[in-house]
């Protein structure tokens, strides 16, 4: 999904439906009801229900074990741990879960694990781990395990802790698979380098550019790959989208994002909505799109860059929005059937050669 950022594409696969259906369009946006930029991390922003809760409504057992605590919310949306058949936890907060919040407790012994550093590659492995012992002791009949990126954000592919962080992953795959699952992997986004050689991220500000434009603060940019946890990216990423004022020339302003170096796609909502499958009402007046190795800010001064110690690696544009899909066990795909990350549930479930 596009923008290829954490929430929308999470959101897609949990449901198997696109932002246009289930409404998270990022992890940020402008909520026009009350006139304020708030988090779209809270489960009353979601349109349509899981396959989760599908499953757990039917009497199946399910699991869900995610990274951040972001996350949780939104994956385990309409679950009930009380039903002693679901189960939803992070690792971030594995030492808060409560039987009747995340329908189990003493997470940190369960797995074995001390509770990881929110900035690590622990926090990843501890959804793994914690994958495995569900899958040996408890055997749910549907998990769902969603780790971070914040070594793909830190190390490019091919360096020492990017090597060791796909041996642990591919480690944990292994495990996985002798327990005797159908694994399915997929990823939510790519990740590209996204700075100058000099190792300074590539960005244009946006805001001001529209600042120069149309006046201070007449337009409002909003960058939906903000998150509380800048390290990663210092809320830089490749996908922005921008509310004019009504008096402002859309057609100009789209020309004029144009003829920018480094711009994929400059588009107005309503095309942007029809291209990407997004809900209008959670998108600006413009979409904009940067590319391969280009980020899109709001102004230098409202960046925090000091999480930055690496040169930026980012994601959000086309140019991530590629991933690959890998189970361990022969499927079969109606020929010309174009597949999405969202779609991994039904080739997972349905799909397998018999
Ligand atoms: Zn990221």
């Amino acid at each position: 999904m596009i923008p290829s950022f954490t929430n929308p594409n999470n959101i897609s696969i949990i449901t198997g439906r696109p932002p246009a259906v289930h409404g998270i369009a990022g992890n940020y946006f402008f909520d026009p009801a009350t006139g304020e930029e708030v988090m779209m991390n809270d489960a009353r922003f979601m349109r349509a229900p899981t396959i989760m809760k599908a499953f757990h409504d039917s009497g199946a057992s399910v699991a869900v074990v995610t990274a951040k605590d972001k996350l949780r919310t939104l994956l385990g949306y309409g679950l009930d741990p009380s039903s002693g058949r679901a189960v939803a936890f992070s690792s971030e907060k594995a030492d808060k879960a409560t039987r009747a919040e995340n329908g189990i407790e003493d997470v940190l012994a369960f797995v074995g694990m001390p509770l990881p550093d929110v900035y690590s590659a622990e926090l990843s492995e501890f959804v793994l781990a914690a994958g495995v012992k569900l899958l040996r002791e408890r055997r749910p009949d549907l998990m769902y395990l969603s780790t971070t990126d914040y070594i793909q954000h830190k190390a490019a592919p091919g360096s020492d802790i990017a090597n060791r962080f796909y041996a642990m992953l591919d480690r944990y795959a292994g495990e996985l698979d002798a327990a005797g699952c159908v694994l399915a992997l997929t990823a939510d986004h790519g990740m590209n380098d996204k700075h100058l050689p000099n190792g300074e991220p590539d960005v244009i500000y946006l805001q001001e550019l529209f600042d120069a434009w149309l006046g201070a603060g007449k337009a409002r940019v909003i960058l939906p790959i903000t998150d509380p946890y800048v390290v990663h990216h210092g809320a830089l990423g490749s996908f922005a989208t921008v509310y004019l004022p009504s008096e402002a020339d859309r057609g100009a302003m789209l020309a004029r994002l144009r003829d920018l170096a480094g711009i994929d796609a400059a588009l107005d909502r309503e095309e942007a909505c029809a291209r990407y499958e997004l809900p209008p009402d959670r998108v600006g007046d413009l979409v904009v799109v940067s590319g391969r190795h280009k980020v899109l800010g709001t102004a230098a001064a409202r960046h925090d860059l000091s999480g930055l110690t690496e040169p930026l690696r980012s994601h959000g544009g086309l140019t991530e929005q590629a991933v690959p899909m890998i189970l361990n066990r022969k499927v079969s795909i109606p020929p010309g059937r174009q597949l999405r990350n969202f779609d991994v549930f039904d080739v997972a479930l349905n799909r397998i050669q018999p």
